[in-house]
């Protein structure tokens, strides 16, 4: 009997002819499927009978470019034709083409000879004898639509241009563009962002969700890596961490390290969540940074450690290093979890460790709200009173007024308040420029229209414009209200008493609690907003958002011990000392 040999996988193929340089991995070489086991079936994909959309949820450091290189280098040399690459803008994918994918092809020996370099004008499109690889930006849909191409790679389509409903949303568009061809090979990879985003949306869709389990090395158990088992000191330091941290097995607790990983993932296999009895055509992959043989434990917690206070920072360290979608915590707020944050210090007293005082102030037709709030170290926060004013004189006399302290001795004064300028904006800009002379106590605020790049922008606001005589120039605060505000959601949803939290005074009511929590965060498109619902009042949740400011403004976040350097921002007016610090000097 003669049999002819099994047809190669891409696995093999790179095992036997994809060479690393120093620029491309530590270890310059032969490709070796087996230091990244997870990557084998991902790529065999290609090269199996049935599998036809391949879905990735990629953590970082985790080689799955590489993987998507192997697969155009086996296309390339043992099945030739058209690779279809997109990448979420043109410049991305000629930066790739030339850094990446031309350098690749090049130090591999088997194709090395097979394709022509193109130069970076030329770089979109890489030629080779039976096929091309066309690589395109996702920004441009009518290009996407018209390629009848049977292989597509789609890398960090969660960059991709945001889908508007006006033209086709285009991972949709390329599946659907491709689903005549019975060979098709589609792969979809992406850090998520969302799960409104395309790589999760595409995910869902598959039919088989596949995720690796690896043995445990003392018990044999097969498990998933999850962050939730990973042990380490929750302090931020270096040799601590990565001394410290392991993995706990989550059969026979056994502290699994760093150099054990390797021969687990080599024992590693993926299973599916469901108990299909078919091959599926359609399939998707999740792994996150544990995974990683290049990424030790110790350096996922202090990822963790460093990202946790920022919800910002911790979406990321969430998307990029866990692999997992989003999900806003912030979306329902009830008024009884902002009652849960009352602390038992009651209205109008200082908290003893407070670093300084701002406030926050909404004008409407008539009156004013305002909000003061006590900032603590290390960004925990109290709002110690709030209330509303008739006049700018009575607002004035609640703003400049000293707060005693818990112990009894010392008072403080607001250091900095924000007052709203969207009704009456010369007015309130009057107001500030002329009540404490030439400092910024009062500083005029108002939302932006659109989605800023940071929190806030900085508007100077000349004298001699309109009917304005000042005598100085000042800043308007334009503040991003959605980033803000999730913020303060972000840090109510912390428990009482934990470093960061947002807590209220013991006599905040429930007037108070239902302004804060008339929005809800909504969809809008693909993104997330925050919204009023019905016909409720929002004025506190507005004074929140310009203390939250203020303190910004203060650069709150770097000021952590009580013994602040000595400056004399505050000055009640002139006649007065001048303040050594933020405390009452008579109190
Ligand atoms: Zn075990």
């Amino acid at each position: 009997m003669f049999l002819p040999p099994p047809p190669e996988t891409v696995s093999e193929w790179a095992d036997n002819n994809r060479m690393l340089t120093r620029e491309e991995s530590p270890s310059a070489g032969l490709w070796n499927t087996s230091n990244t086991p997870y990557l084998r079936d991902i790529m065999d994909t290609f090269t199996d009978k049935t599998t036809q959309i391949v879905t990735v949820l990629k953590a970082t450091q985790l080689g799955f470019t590489e993987a998507a290189i192997n697969i155009c280098g086996y296309t390339i040399d043992r099945s030739p034709c058209r690779i279809f690459y997109v990448m979420p803008d043109e410049d991305l994918a000629k930066d790739f083409s030339v850094d990446r994918l031309q350098k690749a092809l090049k130090n591999t020996p088997a194709i090395a000879k097979k394709f022509e370099s193109a130069e970076r004008s030329k770089a979109l499109v890489v030629r080779y004898p039976g096929g091309f690889i066309r690589l395109s930006g996702a920004n441009s849909p009518a290009k996407l639509a018209s390629w009848p191409i049977p292989r597509v790679i789609m890398d960090e389509v969660d960059k991709f241009p945001a889908w508007t409903g006006k033209e086709a949303n285009p991972v949709s568009l390329i599946k659907e563009r491709t689903k005549n061809w019975p060979w098709r090979k589609i792969l979809v990879g992406s850090t998520p962002t969302t799960e409104w985003g395309y790589v999760y949306r595409s995910y869902i869709e598959s039919e088989a969700h596949y995720q690796f389990y690896v043995p445990c090395p003392e018990c044999g158990h097969y498990q998933i890596l999850k962050f939730h088992s990973l042990k380490f000191p929750t302090v931020l330091d270096d040799q601590r961490l990565f001394r410290e941290t392991y993995y706990e097995c989550e059969n026979c607790h056994h502290h699994i390290h760093d150099r054990e990983k390797l021969p687990m993932l080599r024992k590693g296999k993926w299973v599916s969540d469901e108990k299909l009895d078919y091959q599926p055509k359609i399939v998707g992959y999740r792994l996150n940074t544990l995974y990683s043989p290049w990424v030790s434990f110790g350096e996922v917690a202090k990822e963790f450690l460093k990202s946790k206070d920022d919800p910002k920072e911790l979406m990321n360290f969430v998307n990029s290093w866990l692999g997992e979608p989003w999900k806003s915590k912030t979306a329902e707020v009830k008024a009884k979890s902002v009652l849960d944050k009352r602390t038992t210090i009651p209205s109008g007293i200082v908290p003893d460790e407070t670093l300084i005082l701002t406030a926050g102030v909404d004008r409407q037709q008539g009156y004013f709200y305002w909000v003061v709030r006590a900032w603590l170290p290390r960004m925990s926060s109290m709002k110690i009173a709030n209330g509303s004013a008739n006049t700018w004189d009575d607002l004035r006399v609640i703003m400049d007024q000293y707060w005693p302290c818990e112990d009894g001795k010392r008072k403080m004064q607001i250091v900095l308040y924000a007052v709203d300028s969207g009704y009456k904006t010369e007015d309130t800009y009057d107001f500030c420029q002329y009540a404490y002379g030439d400092i910024d106590v009062a500083i005029p605020v108002k939302g932006a229209s659109q989605s800023l790049s940071g929190y806030y922008k900085r508007t100077s606001l000349q004298p001699n414009v309109k009917d304005r005589s000042w005598h100085r120039s000042m800043i308007l605060y334009e503040v991003d209200t959605n980033k803000f505000k999730d913020l303060i959601f972000y840090r109510m949803n912390k428990e009482l008493g934990e470093d960061g939290c947002w807590m209220v005074d013991a006599d905040t009511d429930e007037q108070y609690a239902n302004m804060i929590t008339a929005e809800q965060k909504v969809r809008d498109g693909d993104k997330e907003v925050w919204k009023l619902i019905g016909k409720k009042d929002n004025h506190y949740l507005d004074c929140e958002v310009y203390a939250y400011l203020a303190a910004m403004v203060m650069n709150v976040q770097n000021l952590q011990t009580k013994k602040m350097e000595e400056k004399s921002v505050i000055k009640k007016n002139t006649e007065d000392e001048m303040i050594p610090s933020y405390f009452d000097p008579e109190g």
